[in-house]
């Protein structure tokens, strides 16, 4: 096998010069195949033979033959072959050779046979030059084609007849001009009767015979026998012309050309055997036999002209109306495979044809549609009645689509949109309306659908852009922030100019690009995300807004990036109130600060203090009591009572300012409580004596009760000091004279309902069963606290009203202590009250755990 060339290559060699040089010389490069050199030698035995018969059977005294079919064979034969120079001019030769020799056979002189091969092959170059010289291939398809046979066969005839005729008068000593005249008709006549025969060979084959096809067939003979196979002296020649003509009409050309061949080799052959009317008539009024010939010819030549024309004009109606029903066809696949309704008007008014989709909308066949005044099938617009003929279908400029909404059976209100083309007649003058109908519901529905979502997001504005930024969008919410109105925005601004363009500047900058529409999508084309951020736009009147702008970009089904929208809200005053808060946040930041300083200072302002005030004070007891003591000499009772006042209000001073001191390590996180054993009873027994030392002058009931044995805790022994004074001075200080004050610790562990507490809290173990607790309970019948205030009683510089109200001497400190020092052991301390009746308050500390064993 042969390497393959590049297709490349192949096609530029075909298209430089294959092409080129097939063009210029059609097929003269094609092989001669066998079977076309098979079937030419044929032809020119053929050509031979046929001379040579012709030449016996010349009429008797004629000096040429009636008939020359070597002539007719030699043309179809080239008409077959087509437009191939190579081969037609092998045949050219052929036939020079064969007719020579056939000549010579016939008896002819070898001079005047050569004279005669010349002529013949002239003849066959001429008739081939005018049918096939062109490259066109020879066809009989029109009325056109037949005019080129004719001419053809005249041309080359005459060319034989003048040629003959010269080789007559010189070779054969005859006249030039009967001659050339005689050879000329009969070849004339040959050639037109046989030559089709080239053409038709080729084209299709007929199905199969039909009964139409004998009878006429045996019509044709039967007739052609009749008239030509008598001697009547009726002259009947023209009969088998309307025979011919049933053929020509009906049958195919290929069998016309064949009948035509037939009949005309009957007529010769009874012609030449004396039969027939026209050697009838010759032997009744004495014609010479050229005039017989003649006749015969004449005839011939009527008969091809009358039948091909017939024949050939019927074939090219069938043609154009085979074409016709295919581009009809064609027209209604087409029309029927669309979906779009159409419906084709005509010049009355009427519908003329419907297609399936618009029948289907109709809800009706065609044919019942069909011959309908167009304005019933549209009767719903009223400006459709008026139809084709009407001033705006003939006349006027067409009206454009138009929508109209379709009841359709099944598919129920369907929203069609019109548009119309004409047809219009040779004048120019319109005849047909061709309406077409898309049904555009679903778009429309959800055209609808997103312009309700837009407009009613009412205050979100959503812009929309193209790639360039030239707004495409602009909703409600759009017009209601920026008060533009969409039409004096949408395909008339960029984006851009909404931005405030000191903003865009500075963000051009911040990107590196050019400022315009860019900087808005710079980034969410960078990263092909959404970007949100705020911008400032400006509305109508110049008013700056702070948007939450969130852009996002609108893609074809490509990919491509095909513009942009935007979401955007107001939030001009969120961000102001942001700012305003942000501001009260920092201005509080520095008060608190500020204040946060100033407590300190005043805390180690009042530590100094009281650190300085206590060691004096110290000593000022330390000198009361040498003086009580009669240190310093006896003194008198006045002398006594007034330094046994010192000495209480001094002993006052000092728990004050030990409160002082203790809150301002507590305030400084500095509380540095011990965790040593220590015994309850003598710390509480100091307490109590202490007081009840200072209550003397009290009209009060005191109580104390103290368990047998230590009550035993891990604890800070100053700072429970200071818990049980601060306690036991509050319900001193706040019972009135004729109150009771009890104080009672007890050790407590397993729930002790109806124990030994000398009825305060009676036998209700509050908590935690099994943990060992200290309690010490401080029980008074005075002011109480209001119940309101309960919840405030441990925080510092509390007061209740009834103790200012009262002048009831303190801080507010005590009971904070109280607090920080109890939860720094692990214990609680509550209170209950009521007020005007008395309050309890209850300290609980863990028991340290060899006394809780023992307790046990
Ligand atoms: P101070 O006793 O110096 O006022 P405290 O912190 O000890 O400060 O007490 C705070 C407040 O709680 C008192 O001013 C008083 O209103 C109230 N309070 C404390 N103990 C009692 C009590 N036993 N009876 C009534 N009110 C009390």
């Amino acid at each position: 096998m042969p390497p393959r060339r590049p297709a490349l290559a192949r096609g530029a060699l075909l298209s430089s010069t294959g092409v080129l040089r097939r063009l210029a010389s059609p097929g003269e490069r094609a092989p001669l195949s066998r079977s076309w050199l098979a079937a030419l030698l044929l032809v020119l035995v053929g050509v031979v033979v046929l001379g040579g018969v012709a030449v016996r059977f010349a009429p008797a005294g004629s000096s040429v033959a009636v008939w020359w079919p070597a002539a007719g064979l030699a043309a179809a034969f080239l008409l077959a072959t087509g437009p191939d120079r190579r081969r037609a001019g092998l045949v050219v030769l052929g036939v020079l050779v064969a007719t020579g020799l056939a000549n010579w056979y016939g008896g002819r002189p070898p001079l005047a046979a050569a004279c005669f091969g010349v002529a013949n092959a002239a003849e066959s170059a001429v008739f081939w030059a005018c049918m096939a010289g062109s490259g066109r291939r020879p066809r009989l398809g029109s009325l056109e084609d037949l005019g080129r046979l004719l001419l053809a066969t005249v041309a080359g005839a005459a060319t034989f007849g003048l040629l003959a005729g010269a080789a007559v008068e010189l070779t054969l000593a005859g006249t030039f001009l009967p001659t050339a005249y005689a050879v000329a008709a009969s070849h004339a006549a040959a050639v037109l009767v046989i030559a089709p025969l080239g053409v038709v060979v080729r084209s299709r084959r007929s199905q199969r015979l039909r009964l139409e096809d004998v009878l006429q067939w045996v019509a044709l003979i039967g007739v052609t026998l009749a008239v030509f196979g008598t001697t009547r002296a009726v002259p009947l020649a023209f009969l088998p012309l309307p025979v011919l003509v049933w053929g020509a009409t009906r049958l195919h050309l290929r069998t016309v050309a064949a009948q035509l061949l037939v009949v005309s080799v009957v007529v010769i052959v009874l012609t030449n055997r004396g039969d027939g009317p026209f050697a009838t008539a010759a032997r009744q009024s004495g014609y010479r036999p050229e005039t017989v010939g003649a006749l015969t010819q004449a005839f011939l030549v009527t008969a091809a002209v009358t039948t091909l024309a017939l024949a050939v004009s019927t074939v090219q109606r069938r043609t154009a109306l085979e074409a016709l029903r295919r581009e009809a066809q064609f027209a209604s696949v087409v029309l029927d495979s669309v979906t779009s309704s159409i419906v084709v008007v005509g010049p009355d008014g009427r519908v003329e044809r419907v297609n399936a989709m618009a029948a289907r909308y109709l809800g009706r066949q065609e044919s019942e549609v069909v011959g309908v005044p167009v304005g019933e099938v549209f009767p719903a617009d009223p400006a459709t009645s008026s139809a084709v003929p009407g001033a705006e279908g003939v006349e006027g400029v067409d009206a454009g689509p138009r929508e109209q909404d379709w009841d359709v059976d099944g598919l129920g209100v369907r929203r069609m949109v019109w548009s119309r083309g004409f047809l219009t007649d040779e004048a120019g003058r319109r005849t047909h309306e061709v309406r077409t109908g898309t049904d555009v519901t679903e778009e429309l529905a959800s055209r609808l659908f997103i312009e309700t979502v837009l407009n009613s997001a009412a205050a979100t504005a959503i812009i929309g852009t193209d790639r360039d930024g030239v707004i495409t969008l602009f909703n409600a919410g759009a017009t209601n922030l920026l008060g533009r109105a969409a039409e004096d925005v949408v395909g008339e601004l960029n984006w851009v100019e909404l931005h405030d363009p000191d903003e865009i500047e500075e963000a051009a900058r911040q990107q590196g690009v050019e400022p315009g529409p860019e900087v808005i999508v710079h980034e969410v084309l960078r990263t092909g995300e959404s970007r949100n951020r705020d911008w400032t736009w400006l509305t109508s009147d110049g008013q700056r807004i702070v948007v939450d702008h969130t852009t996002s970009r609108i893609l074809d089904p490509s990919g491509r990036v095909t513009g942009f929208l935007t979401v955007a809200e107001d939030v001009t005053q969120r961000r102001e109130a942001d700012l305003a808060t942000a501001q009260a946040l920092a201005r509080e930041r520095e008060a608190v600060e500020e204040l946060t300083a100033l407590d300190r200072t005043k805390t180690d302002f009042l530590s100094a203090v009281s650190h300085e005030l206590r060691t004096p004070l110290a000593s000022v007891l330390g000198y009361t009591e040498l003086l009580e003591d009669g240190g310093a000499g006896p003194l008198s009772p006045r002398q006594n009572e007034v330094v046994a006042r010192i000495d209480r209000n001094g002993r006052r001073l000092l728990a004050l300012i030990e409160d002082l001191l203790i809150n301002s390590r507590i305030e400084a996180g500095q509380l540095d409580l011990a965790h040593v054993p220590c015994d309850l009873v003598p710390v509480v027994e100091t307490v109590w004596d202490a007081a009840v030392v200072q209550a003397q002058h009290r009209d009060l009931d005191l109580r104390l009760d103290l368990p047998e044995g230590p009550v035993v805790v891990e604890g800070d022994p100053a700072a429970l000091e200071r818990v049980v004074t601060n306690l036991l001075s509050n319900a001193v200080k706040f019972t009135p004279d004729g109150g009771r004050v009890e104080l009672v610790l007890a050790a407590e562990g397993q729930p002790t309902v109806g124990g030994p507490d000398g009825g305060v809290d009676r036998g209700v173990a509050h908590w935690g069963q099994g943990v060992p607790m200290a309690r010490i309970a401080f029980r008074d019948t005075g002011i109480g606290i209001p119940h309101g205030d309960r919840g405030q009683v441990f925080r510092r510089f509390y007061r209740s009203a009834a103790a200012t109200d009262r002048a009831v001497p303190g801080t507010g400190l005590g009971l904070s202590i109280v607090k920080a020092v109890v939860d720094g052991l692990g214990g609680t301390v509550d209170v209950e009250s009521q007020e005007g009746a008395g309050s309890t308050f209850t300290v609980r500390l863990p028991l340290a755990r060899s006394t809780a064993k023992h307790s046990d």
